[in-house]
């Protein structure tokens, strides 16, 4: 006879992980108990050392799906005499380590229930099991249990409270468990917020209002959406006049993957990130004009399957697939309650469908692309976050991690693990700011935390630098953009040591007060060498050059012409009157409002404004999106640059460009020489290993071919998969800098 406690760390909470050891411990007959703690999970188990091994082995093998153990302790104590195997209440003292599950889509064996009218739950749009529901966006605090989430006030009925108590239940302690006699409901609103009906009317009452051409915010897991019928093209316009949003893609909603194949062509990998518990939205490939509307001008969509049992009535009641965009005003916050959405998306809906289970903190939908053949999180907010990553090294102290400017998120660092906030988005309004804070405010007690250090970006003015200037003002540390970038790449991949930094993107703050954004860097977790960098760039006005190509274009033509532009170059300057011109070429001269920068993100724009595609930016990376669509891989041969002390020079890439004979060859070749570039200057910087990062290596065949051009020079080649390469991942650089400096 003995005893051994187990302690575990992990997804452990919210996963039928209790029932599961309840079952084996029973089924070995061994006595003991299993408790919830703010640490994760403590089992003992009492019986003969045979069972007992087991119970360890069934523990790893026969674990619940969404059970993650990443830490394990075990220890034998003296017997103790347990009659029996039990399942004791949780305790909440001590300070939270447990793992918080993000919001999970609904599983197969809710949906099948959902469908099936012998069942109770039979249409219900509430319906959750262990495996399956909200997680992240209804938890108040820890330990995870129905008090401490927003669906306290939801009393159990008898049959919900059985399955709740029963450990053989797949309802067994399901937090949000809930039925149409006890559980939340669903209503439909005018924009007024007068009832139109509830339950299953209110569902068909949004189906019969999107077949005439509505709009409807409906409230979902981590905010609300705007949806409409993504077929019918005045709707979708009306959406975009309604949104200010002229051309930026609208993701799309499809019923399931065969819906989604009659309109799109998913690749197998595609499919089972869209299949994925998270549900994210996955760029891929439209069929011909199919869907135009919702990504106009672009090859990609972002499509993704109902991850809601109230999305999967809707579509099941639908025959198109629904527009399915953030409910929000451009740059604000995604709106999360009934009350805010009547308010603030007024105007934007006709109608709403609502529901009355609270939302506790927002979470927009995440983005998944598939880059260099392996898939990279774009964006990674629902059903990634609040996930760790673990680092293979241990923090010296507490960080807190603002990030940076645009698609913005915080991290906060402890111990051995970083954890990553919901997207926040740019920070151009109060109102993001505000979000910010109070995501701040919400990691903090959520984990108990309180931070040593407070790493904020370098540029000055970035409202997220400021905060922590004002709030923090002995903890604030400032770290540059584009090492922040190498580092959570590095992160992601546990490296430490030097390694060659290849950080591209639009624009970040440099430590000389230019503009950085075309960078290698030596790297290493403290600190950083900047070694090489494009040739700066004159944005002429500066902001509007980054809206502008055209701008970048003429910029670069004043580089190589002066102002005696050749006549093939007619329909750049045709952008301008003559006066303008005057006016530009003096800016550009004199600097007047007209910094210089090095980004490669601007090449992208520049050489789409000489291809003809795009003069004028709509939104954000619009041209480096139009020339990766144009990329034909047959293409294999590139254009000249030279490179002088530490500067690569683009002169002869855009001379070469401007005499291009085979003008559709232009956006392969750039993208190739870039490759090139990337591998011949690594190859000058002293490291075997080198890390890709910055919103540029979003681009799918130029991250190919850089990877390509960089293994066949022997490089150890390391790219974004579950962080993002854009400014999404600037925090978690950030946090783990914060964390290893000597202060
Ligand atoms: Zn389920
Ligand atoms: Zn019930
Ligand atoms: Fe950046």
């Amino acid at each position: 006879m003995q005893r051994l406690r187990i302690v575990l760390n992990g997804t452990v909470q919210g996963v039928g992980f209790r029932p599961f050891v309840y079952r084996t411990a029973k089924d070995l007959g061994l006595s003991g108990f299993i408790l919830n703690d703010t640490s994760g999970v403590t089992i003992e188990v009492e019986g003969a050392r045979e069972k007992i091994d087991f119970f360890l082995k069934r523990l790893h093998t026969e674990k619940p799906p969404l059970a993650h153990i990443f830490y394990e302790e075990t220890e034998f104590l003296e017997p103790a005499g347990y009659d029996e195997f039990s399942i004791r209440e949780s305790e909440s003292s001590g300070t939270p380590e447990v793992l918080i599950l993000p919001d999970i889509s609904t599983c197969a064996d809710c949906e099948r229930e959902l469908l099936d009218p012998s069942d109770r739950r039979y249409l219900y749009p509430f319906i959750n099991c262990t495996n399956c529901g909200p997680r992240f966006t209804i938890i108040e605090r820890l330990p995870y249990d129905r008090p401490n989430t927003t669906m306290k006030e939801f009393l159990m009925c008898p049959e919900c409270k059985r399955e709740y108590t029963t450990p053989e239940d797949r309802r067994f302690h399901a937090q949000p468990n809930a039925c149409p006699i006890c559980g939340p409901e669903v209503f439909l609103t005018d924009p007024e917020g007068k009832s139109l009906g509830r339950g299953n009317d209110a569902i068909k009452g949004v189906v019969s209002l999107l077949l005439e051409g509505g709009i409807i915010g409906l409230k979902g897991i981590g905010g609300f959406h705007l949806i409409c019928n993504a077929l019918d093209d005045g709707a979708v316009n009306t959406l975009r006049r309604r949104k200010r949003r002229s051309l930026k893609p609208f993701a799309v909603m499809f019923r399931g993957i065969s819906e989604l194949a009659e309109y799109t062509l998913p690749t197998v990998l595609e499919e089972s990130i869209l299949l994925s518990p998270a549900r994210p939205i996955v760029l891929v490939k439209r069929k011909g004009s199919l869907l135009e509307s919702s990504a106009p001008g672009l090859e990609r969509i972002g499509a993704f399957l109902p991850y809601s049992p109230l999305h999967l009535l809707l579509l099941s009641e639908t025959s198109f697939p629904l527009v399915a965009t953030s409910g929000n005003l451009s740059d604000e916050p995604i709106v999360k309650d009934n009350d805010e959405a009547l308010e603030r998306l007024r105007g934007l809906a006709d109608a709403f469908i609502m529901h009355n289970r609270p939302i506790r903190r927002r979470c927009d939908d995440s983005v998944v692309k598939v880059v260099a053949g392996l898939p990279q999180i774009i964006r990674r907010s629902r059903g990634y976050v609040p996930l760790p990553l673990r680092l293979p090294f241990r923090l010296k102290r507490k960080v807190l991690a603002l990030g940076g400017h645009e698609k913005n998120t915080v991290s906060i660092g402890m111990d051995d693990r970083i954890i990553p906030s919901q997207h926040i988005g740019d920070m151009e309004t109060p109102e993001s700011m505000e979000n910010l804070e109070a995501i701040v405010n919400d990691l903090c007690s959520l984990y108990s935390f309180e931070p040593e250090v407070v790493v904020h970006d370098l540029h000055p003015r970035y409202p997220t630098a400021r905060w922590a200037f004002k709030n923090f003002p002995h903890k604030a540390v400032g770290l540059q953009h584009h090492h922040a970038h190498i580092l959570s790449c590095m992160a992601e991949h546990g490296l430490s040591g030097n390694v060659t930094g290849i950080a591209w993107d639009g624009t970040g703050y440099g430590e000389d007060g230019t503009l950085w954004g075309g960078e290698f860097l030596n790297s290493r977790l403290d600190g950083f060498e900047r070694l090489f960098h494009f040739r700066h760039i004159i944005l002429i006005g500066g902001e509007r050059a980054v809206r502008e190509p055209r701008r970048v274009a003429l910029s670069i033509l004043f580089d190589l012409f002066g102002e005696n532009i050749p006549d093939s170059m007619n329909h750049i300057t045709n952008e301008f009157n003559d006066t303008e011109l005057a006016i530009l070429y003096r800016a550009y001269t004199d600097r007047i409002n007209s910094p210089p920068s090095s980004s490669a993100g601007r090449l992208f724009d520049a050489v789409s404004s000489i291809t003809g595609l795009l003069q004028v930016c709509d939104y954000e990376a619009q041209a480096a999106m139009m020339l990766e669509d144009r990329y034909d891989p047959s293409v294999s041969d590139h254009y000249d640059y030279s490179v002088e002390g530490g500067v690569i020079d683009w002169r002869p890439l855009f001379h070469g460009i401007i005499e291009e004979v085979h003008r559709e060859r232009i956006p392969s070749r750039f993208i190739n020489t870039l490759a090139v570039i990337a591998a011949d200057i690594a190859g000058r910087c002293g490291n075997e290993r080198a890390c890709l990062s910055g919103g540029v290596f979003q681009n799918d065949p130029l991250t190919e071919r850089t990877v390509a051009e960089l293994v066949k020079k022997g490089f150890r080649v390391f790219t974004h998969r579950n962080i993002p390469s854009n400014d999404g991942g600037i925090s978690i650089g950030q946090a783990v800098y914060g964390g290893m400096i000597d202060i």
